[in-house]
């Protein structure tokens, strides 16, 4: 695995990422395999303050959807291979208003689709993806954290725990929503509170799941439940369930008011059992055990300009989205290959044109091109969650019936399906 580095001694890299989670680490090894296409190797560092272990925050007891377009561009990076034997297709999605008729399905077949997307547990991707970076050439900080930042002409000069100074041309910050890196450089965010807590928890079912993954809009807020692998994949065992052949597990992620999920956290197995199967129905059966509760208050936060002097911000460092649409990986992940498109291309068109000079990674032009890439996208899916956390968390009658309507209209008319599908799976 990696290890604590004691040096005292500066080293100079020409990348430094800030944060080993989904983002950080997926980063890292897209950039080892693009500097071994380079005449010159790039000299990359990553930074991550804990090490495997159940209180990993970015590799945790949550089991994430990771969509057919995040799972293409995975596999491009030479990472998904690595990870599929952990993978649970989605070959369904059942969406409905509860109490209301509107109701809608997203199905792979008539798509031409083996499945929509995957579900994983990330304290298991967590495992693997560290085991691919002890064996790239990324130089792996961890457990290590970065205690000072200092801004230089010519790059960044951070100093960790341990004493260590790495100095880089570029910065990436990949350190989460509460982004040290991006209070050092005192970057703005804009946040809205959406007065909701999820509650995330692994249950059992006795039916089988088939693969189908259900968005439930509840009278407190959606409920999604993901379909799971029967055995536990994760070693934390205080979060296992198991079920057997006949049974099936499911990830489900609640919002609810918070003082309403902070009961539900802490009420007994049967109590919560039963308001989940009032909430959900019983479409998949009935609900019979559960694992470990973790909650996470749901916000929305956004900066409107991910970039710095000689720092991009990518993942949850840049916007951290309600998990209602399962859209934050994804959309970490396009930034991850957003930026990895941009040196390339940085690399291909420089190279010819100056093959004796070197490509300055964390130039004005780079980050530029890096703003202008990620614009649309990471606005338009803003908007689009904000609209689907507000339009569905509203028992006002005419968004009701306009919620409604819409899904219906979906059902009925299974060509307009496609284009929400097609966000929906992370196609750009
Ligand atoms: C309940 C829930 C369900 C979700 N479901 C889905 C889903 O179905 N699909 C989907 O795509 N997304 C989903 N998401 C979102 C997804 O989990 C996140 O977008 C993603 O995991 C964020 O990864 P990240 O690497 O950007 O940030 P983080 O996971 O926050 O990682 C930041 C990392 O930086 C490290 N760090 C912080 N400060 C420092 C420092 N100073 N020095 C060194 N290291 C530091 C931390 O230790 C951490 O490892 C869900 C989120 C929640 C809460």
């Amino acid at each position: 695995m990696t290890t604590a580095h004691t040096i005292t001694a500066q080293l100079n890299v020409d990348i430094a990422i800030v944060g080993g989670a989904m983002a950080g680490a997926t980063l890292a090894l897209g950039l080892a395999k693009l500097s071994a296409t380079l005449s010159r190797p790039l000299r990359i560092a990553l930074i991550e303050a804990h090490l495997a272990s159940n209180n990993h925050p970015g590799f945790d007891a949550r089991s994430i959807a990771i969509a057919h377009g995040s799972i293409f561009e995975l596999t491009r990076l030479g990472i998904w291979p690595k990870l599929q034997h952990l993978g649970t297709a989605i070959e369904n999605i059942h969406v409905s208003d509860r109490g209301h008729f509107g109701m809608t399905e997203l199905n792979a077949k008539p798509l031409g689709l083996g499945a929509l997307g995957q579900v994983v547990e990330l304290a298991q991707v967590g495992k693997v993806l560290f085991e691919q970076l002890a064996k790239s050439s990324v130089e792996v900080f961890c457990p290590a954290t970065v205690t000072e930042l200092q801004t230089q002409t010519n790059g960044h000069l951070l100093t960790l725990d341990n004493g260590t100074q790495l100095h880089c041309q570029l910065l990436v910050a990949a350190d989460g929503a509460n982004s040290v890196v991006r209070q050092h450089l005192g970057q703005p965010t804009e946040q809205i509170n959406f007065d909701q807590t999820a509650i995330v928890a692994n249950v059992s079912t006795d039916q089988p799941h088939q693969h189908w993954a259900y968005e439930r809009f509840t009278q407190t807020g959606p409920l999604a439940l993901l379909p799971m692998s029967s055995v536990p994949m994760t070693a934390a065992a205080h979060t296992a369930v198991s079920a057997s052949a006949a049974q099936s597990r499911f990830s489900v992620v609640w919002a609810l008011p918070p003082a309403q999920a902070e009961q539900l956290k802490y009420a007994d197995k049967a109590e919560f059992l039963t308001a989940l199967q009032q909430a959900f129905g019983h479409r998949v059966g009935r609900f019979v055990d559960v694992g470990q509760r973790s909650s996470y208050p749901l916000t929305l936060s956004y900066m409107p300009r991910p970039i710095y002097h000689r720092c991009i911000f990518i993942g949850n460092a840049a916007q951290t989205l309600h998990p209602i649409a399962g859209q934050g990986f994804n959309l970490g992940l396009r930034d991850v290959v957003g930026l990895l498109d941009v040196l390339k291309q940085a690399f291909s068109t420089y190279q010819l044109a100056h093959p004796s000079t070197e490509v300055d990674v964390g130039s004005n032009a780079i980050l530029h091109q890096y703003l202008a890439a990620r614009q649309a996208d990471r606005d338009s899916t803003l908007s689009n969650i904000e609209f689907l956390v507000r339009g569905f968390s509203n028992q006002y009658w005419p968004m009701v019936a306009g919620r409604n309507l819409g899904l219906r209209l979906l059902s009925w008319l299974p060509p307009l399906k496609r284009p929400i599908a097609q966000t929906a799976m992370g196609w750009r």
